[in-house]
């Protein structure tokens, strides 16, 4: 009995009738991803409320040789979570809550389907943070952003979400429910040699594996003191090498650097269009710097900026209107960028790459889409760079291979900020060289055997958790 409607029977026995879902309408809004540009076609959608039920609910789409993919906030931008083949989406919507909150350890359990925004106003009532955050909040989940090992601004100083996590509960590829895997520090594993097991290996994996190797039903997470007093500065540049120089300096000589972004000219110039306005500061590029810490970090970080060479001018900002001020040459660029359309990759590579990367980029552009233009922009240390091309045909398949191969060969990976998904599958190829991370790949042969679980999607990623460039 594999048909739509004993499927969804059997599905309706474990979850309720009302919670699985059917037909174009109702499944549309689990159907494509965040850009809109990747559509699919969900067989149905299943909305388990307990980690029991979602392991009964994978039990029975296995037992029936039926492929799923995982869904959170359906926010990710690489077609991750869209069931391009048909699959049957299990969305963690109603596995969501906060269990416990334990702000001397600092550190809180929540339900996989819990959004980001319900996390951090928990725990800013304990003046508490989760230390990875990011525009879209409202929406995505604590399982989405363990999945994707997600980066945020923050992630310079504390590590993307692999380095948040403390332990997760996991139904594996085939429904079995593992509880309470650990994740001990890497410096206690060095140390002692402890938490060496499957489990710990196992656990590590998950961050980064994009729902191919297992489906977080909750985790444990630490979280880090909500630091009052910011200092931030834009500072003006007039070459991208002379940014990394600055930012590979500051992040030794600022004990308090909290985020460093970049952001090149041609992007400056498209937010203030937008903005009707001018560029605050003249140069090739702006880098935004942030400290934060208990009392004011702006004496630390004047100094850090009066001694540095590379600054053509500078900005500097304390109170929250100003600083949103100037964060908002690099928070309204996206919003810029989707005005004058082309296409997006986001990438990473060590940060001294950055440059022989950028220069790359403009000489693939040049010889296989003349006319088209590199803006470039991202998170500076921590491998996330977004590199949009405007002007050549969306997809360009010749130019994104160049792009891959480039940042596989200068030590970085397409992987980027955003995970690989669907979206970047046969970029992996085409980069020629990034073969399946050993032992996710490995891993995956033996716990989904009929790639029954976010089929698509490589399983490669795992274990990216503290990567920090
Ligand atoms: C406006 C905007 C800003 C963004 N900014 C950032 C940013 O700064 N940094 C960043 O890293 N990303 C950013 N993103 C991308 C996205 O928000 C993140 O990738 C986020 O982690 C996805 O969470 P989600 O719950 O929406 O996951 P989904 O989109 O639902 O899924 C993403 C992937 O995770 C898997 N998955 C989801 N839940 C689980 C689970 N419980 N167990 C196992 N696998 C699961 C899915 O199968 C899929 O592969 C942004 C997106 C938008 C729209």
């Amino acid at each position: 009995m594999t048909g739509p409607r004993a499927l969804g029977t059997a599905l309706g026995s474990i979850v309720g009738a009302g919670n699985v879902l059917s037909g174009l309408q109702a499944t549309a809004a689990f159907s494509s991803d965040a850009t809109g540009t990747w559509r699919g076609s969900a067989r149905c959608v299943v909305l388990p409320a307990t980690a029991d039920e979602l392991a009964a609910v994978i039990t029975e789409l296995v037992s029936r040789d039926v492929a799923y993919v995982v869904q959170g906030g359906n926010t990710g931008l690489v077609a991750g979570a869209t069931p391009l083949g048909g699959e049957v989406v299990v969305s963690t919507r109603r596995l969501s809550g906060v269990d416990s909150l334990d702000a001397p350890r600092r550190e809180m359990r929540v339900r996989a389907g819990t959004s980001l925004a319900q996390v951090q106003r928990v725990a800013a009532a304990a003046g508490l943070e989760l230390a990875v955050d990011l525009a879209a909040r409202d929406a995505a989940t604590i399982g989405g952003l363990v999945a994707t090992d997600a980066a945020g601004s923050r992630s310079l100083r504390h590590g993307r979400m692999g380095a948040q996590l403390l332990e997760v509960d996991v139904v594996l590829p085939e429904g079995v429910l593992v509880r309470g895997l650990e994740v001990p520090p890497r410096a206690a594993t060095r140390a002692t040699g402890a938490g060496r097991g499957r489990h710990e290996h196992l656990a590590r994996l998950v961050a980064g594996s994009e729902g191919t190797l297992g489906t977080v039903t909750s985790a444990r997470v630490r979280l880090v003191p909500r630091l009052g007093a910011r200092a931030t500065a834009l500072v003006a540049v007039a070459r991208v090498a002379d940014a990394v120089e600055l930012a590979a300096r500051a992040r030794r000589a600022l004990p308090s650097l909290d985020a460093m972004e970049l952001v090149e000219s041609d992007a400056v110039e498209l937010v203030a269009e937008a903005a009707a306005s001018h560029p605050p500061l003249a140069g090739t590029a702006l880098v935004l710097l942030e400290c934060a810490a208990a009392v004011s970090p702006r004496r630390e970080l004047a100094s850090f900026l009066e001694g540095a060479d590379e600054v053509r001018g500078v900005l500097v900002a304390t109170d929250a209107t100003a600083r949103a001020q100037l964060w908002s040459w690099r928070r309204d660029v996206p919003a810029a960028l989707a005005s004058v359309g082309g296409h997006a990759l986001d990438v990473g590579v060590p940060l001294a790459r950055v440059p022989e990367l950028l220069a790359r980029v403009r000489a693939a552009l040049a010889a296989l889409a003349p006319g088209s233009r590199l803006v470039a922009f991202g998170r500076l240390g921590v491998g996330a760079l977004h590199l949009h091309v405007v002007g050549a045909a969306a997809g360009h398949t010749a130019v994104d291979a160049a792009i891959a191969r480039a940042v596989v060969e200068l030590g970085g990976d397409v992987a980027g900020e955003h995970g690989v998904g669907r979206a970047k599958a046969a970029l992996l190829e085409r980069g020629g060289g990034e073969a399946p991370r050993e032992p996710a790949g490995e891993l995956k042969a033996v716990l989904d055997p009929r790639n029954l679980a976010n089929p698509g999607v490589p399983a490669m990623r795992g274990g990216a958790g503290q990567r920090r460039w």
